[in-house]
């Protein structure tokens, strides 16, 4: 028996980046996982085909978080098949970044959709399932610019943010029906997320963490894999950041 043997993990944005390590950790620990990706289908069925040793238990669904009405019918099927789910990751997200001042609408509205709205939407449902059986995971993904801000990212930093205050507040409505809601925090990861940094600023980033490298998507999944955990039980509204010392 593997830690997570039997444990059913939905997962968003399940086949890139974060999103895949988390799959990869899970999937090793024993669960079934049923990841969510956006549009990327070449890189969805590259990992399906990776992942064909786990057989039956990666499962990978095409679903835009940010509508209501895919997440809905997503959770249908969901429940049809598996009654409920024990643990939720909302790891789906983008960036646009724009000084405000040249920021158009749609880039604003479109990262608050998503990376916010996708976790509204997605926990929506999930809660409603894992009230059933009394327990739950849920675990969204944000960031420290929440915090600390960076220029050209007020649309991001504000639905990073806004994870943090929704976490919050849905850990105290869930509380006493043993469903944790937490938040992991990763620092700079070597995801194509950030592919786009210039020599320069990958230096000069670099430079501002005291470990002076930035980190693996190996050692995010390691922290959500430990609150996603039954020994996790009485860690509830907590922000674990992932960032050497950010
Ligand atoms: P990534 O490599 O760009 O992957 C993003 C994932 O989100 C992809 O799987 C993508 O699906 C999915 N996605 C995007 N829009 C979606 C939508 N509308 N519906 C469903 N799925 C959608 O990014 P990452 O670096 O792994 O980031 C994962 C999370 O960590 C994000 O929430 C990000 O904000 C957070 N984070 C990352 C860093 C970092 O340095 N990398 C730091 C702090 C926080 P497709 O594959 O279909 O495109």
């Amino acid at each position: 028996m593997k830690k997570y043997s039997g444990q059913k993990v939905v997962i968003t944005g399940a086949s890139r980046g974060i999103g895949k390590a988390l799959s990869l950790a899970f999937l090793e620990e024993g669960a079934l996982v049923i990841g969510i990706y956006g549009g990327n289908k070449e890189s969805a069925d590259g990992f399906q085909l990776e992942c064909a040793a786990y057989g039956e238990r990666l499962e990978l669904h095409q679903c835009d978080v940010s509508d209501p009405a895919q997440v809905a019918a997503f959770f249908v099927n969901i429940e049809e098949r598996f009654d409920t789910i024990d643990i939720l990751i909302n790891n789906a997200g983008i960036r646009k970044d724009k000084l405000l001042a040249l920021m158009d609408h749609e880039s604003w509205q479109q990262v608050i959709d998503i990376n916010l709205g996708g976790t509204f939407n997605m926990c929506k449902h999930a809660v409603l399932l894992m009230l059933k059986q009394k327990y739950g995971r849920i675990i969204n993904i944000t960031s420290p610019v929440a915090s600390i801000g960076i220029a050209g990212q007020t649309n991001y930093g504000a639905s990073k943010a806004g994870q943090i205050g929704f976490t919050r507040s849905l850990c105290k409505e869930t509380a006493r029906k043993k469903i944790t809601v937490n938040c992991v925090s990763p620092g700079f990861i070597e995801t194509e997320l950030i592919a786009d940094l210039s020599p320069e600023q990958v230096k000069a980033y670099k430079k501002t963490i005291p470990m002076r490298r930035f980190g693996k998507v190996e050692e995010v999944a390691a922290a959500v894999l430990f609150l996603a955990s039954k020994e996790a039980a009485y860690i509830s509204g907590s922000v674990l950041e992932v960032n050497g010392g950010l």
